[in-house]
């Protein structure tokens, strides 16, 4: 190739270049979800960081599904610089691959992360033989801790599913509701109502529930009102609503779990899952995923107001793989103006962040397996 037709390819490539750029701005609709611009910021108060205890009582688990150092530094942005994270003086990093496969899915990473064993993608609270695994919450329940989950998603679906349910596939979702009724769990607040009570089995588990002694309630605000005894919070069909659009308010539904949790004398555990965050990862959406990020750090927030109120309680808050490799591409941090871009719509294999706050947050330092996680809670809560 001579100087002469290296120049006129060249030329030709520049302008396919210019010409692609057109096409793109013509897109540029569905492009606008990448770009978040509309900042409604909160306040960020500051938590004390001493404790009346060395070792916890209660452990409050939250796992932000999806939510990788970039959704978390999109947060920081959008809110203008801080977040309730802020509080959270340990930090490590959480090794997410799963058993089959490099790239895990939620229901392996929500596997390992409540039990402490890495299994294959798809499987819920069972091994690689898909035999059925106690949970850290199971091991709570029986040593007469009080129990719960809350999630904005079915709380049938993958991550809170790994608390409490033994199934070898995650889309076995009456079978996994049917497991809620072998547990004796106090609390539980999430979407996925219709795997309760329209079921191929014919089962009305709303009325088994109540028969168990259960307050089944679908209206989050009659949900808020519960102020002791056992609490299923069906709040939506299947999935709760995108943020802000759902009724069920995750802040509010946490802190009605912590006020009936801690009438426990001997402490309780907790999952608490900011969903979405992966939802809006999967849809390369900028704005779904600072509004998720936003919710759940308010919500770490309730769990801060709670720990540094009590002083033996944990909080470890990480994530149980990244969504959508996101990268920050642009921002400013006075408008709160996040440029998000992706790699794919899909989960990416890289470590997430573990924030620790109170009795024994100093063990959730450096790099660890996610199944370190709940192991390092066992220990310190004696399970
Ligand atoms: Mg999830
Ligand atoms: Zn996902």
């Amino acid at each position: 190739m001579n100087l002469k037709s290296i120049l006129l390819v060249t030329l030709i490539f520049s302008a396919h270049q210019l010409f692609s750029q057109e096409n793109y701005k013509t897109v540029s609709k569905v492009d606008s979800t990448k770009i978040y611009t509309c900042g409604k910021k909160y306040e960020v108060k500051t938590f004390p960081q001493t404790f009346k205890a060395k070792k916890p009582k209660n452990v409050i688990m939250m796992i932000g599904d999806g939510m990788g150092v970039s959704q978390v530094f999109a947060g920081i942005t959008a809110n203008g610089g801080h977040l309730f994270l802020d509080n959270f003086k340990h930090v490590g990093f959480s090794r997410t691959q799963s058993a089959s496969h490099y790239i895990t899915d939620s229901a392996a990473g929500g596997t390992a992360l409540s039990t402490g064993q890495k299994t294959y993608n798809g499987a819920i609270g069972v091994n690689t033989d898909t035999v059925a695994i106690k949970t850290v919450l199971e091991m709570a329940e029986g040593k007469g801790l009080a129990t719960g989950l809350v999630s904005t998603s079915a709380i049938t679906h993958a991550t809170p599913a790994s608390f409490i349910a033994h199934q070898g596939a995650r889309g076995s979702y009456e079978d996994i509701a049917a497991d809620f009724l072998k547990t004796d769990i106090d609390v539980f607040i999430g979407g996925g109502y219709k795997h309760f009570s329209q079921r191929k089995d014919k089962r009305d588990l709303t009325k088994e529930l109540q028969a168990k002694g259960y307050q089944v309630l679908r209206n989050p605000e009659d949900i808020y009102k519960v102020k002791t005894g056992k609490l299923a919070g069906l709040a939506a069909d299947e999935h709760n609503d995108p943020f802000p659009k759902r009724t069920m308010n995750l802040p509010k539904s946490a802190e009605t779990a912590f006020n009936i949790l801690s009438q426990n004398k001997k402490g309780f555990f907790i999952m608490i899952e900011g969903s979405q965050i992966d939802f809006g990862g999967h849809a390369n959406n900028t704005i779904y995923i600072v509004n998720e990020m936003l919710d759940f750090d308010q919500t770490i927030g309730k769990a801060l107001e709670f720990a540094a109120k009590d002083g033996e309680t944990l909080i470890v808050v990480t994530a149980d793989h990244e969504t959508g490799g996101l990268a920050l591409a642009g921002g400013d941090m006075k408008t709160g103006m996040v440029k998000g871009a992706y790699t794919g719509g899909d989960h990416t294999a890289v470590m997430v962040p573990v924030f620790a706050y109170g009795p024994g947050a100093e063990l959730f330092g450096g790099i660890q397996e996610n199944t370190d996680i709940p192991k390092k809670i066992m220990s310190l809560l004696g399970l």
